[in-house]
């Protein structure tokens, strides 16, 4: 199971690696907003370890995009905003979880675990923006009377595109 981290504090990402590839995970680390929301794309990532205070974009701003395009993709939230107000905004923003700094790394582990258990459910496949359809399965796309397929790479990008359509995405992105 792959966790990606979206935090740009190296001492927090630094420890969040080692303790969860010790667990047995694959962990993608990204520490700005909008090369994390592309990075939540990709098909092989099961959950989303997400800060807030991010450079680039806004943690909620990833989250917010996200579950426009991977609306099942387990995300928590990592964030030192601990007012129940912060939280109460970001579990109604589409948090599946919140976990405050500072943390107990055996307590995050386990709300991972716990959000990886329940997330056997299917993905939305349909994605659209701006009069194009995506079908994240299939990898068939549609504008308005056309059809094509899309490779892996074309389908990732496509995903992107989805979840940002006012940002340009390099060919490294995907
Ligand atoms: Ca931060």
């Amino acid at each position: 199971m792959a966790v990606l981290v979206i935090e740009d504090e190296p001492g927090i990402t630094d420890f969040l690696r080692r303790g969860l590839e010790a667990a047995g995970f694959t962990v993608a680390i990204e520490a700005d907003g909008y090369r994390g929301l592309l990075a939540a794309q990709r098909d092989d990532i099961d959950l989303v370890v997400l800060d807030l205070g991010l450079p680039g974009l806004p943690g909620e701003q990833v989250l917010r995009r996200l579950r426009t395009t991977r609306p099942a993709l387990p995300v928590i939230v990592l964030t030192a905003k601990d007012a129940v107000s912060d939280r109460v905004a970001n579990l109604e923003a589409g948090a599946d979880d919140y976990v405050v700094k500072p943390f107990s790394f055996s307590e995050l582990l386990a709300r991972i675990r716990a959000r990886l258990r329940h997330s056997d459910q299917p993905s939305p496949v349909i994605l659209s923006a701006g009069g194009i359809e995506l079908d994240v399965r299939t990898r068939r796309a549609r504008v308005e009377a056309g059809r094509w397929d899309c490779r892996p790479a074309s389908s990732c990008c496509s995903r992107s595109c989805c979840a940002m359509p006012d940002r340009c995405c390099r060919r490294s992105d995907c």
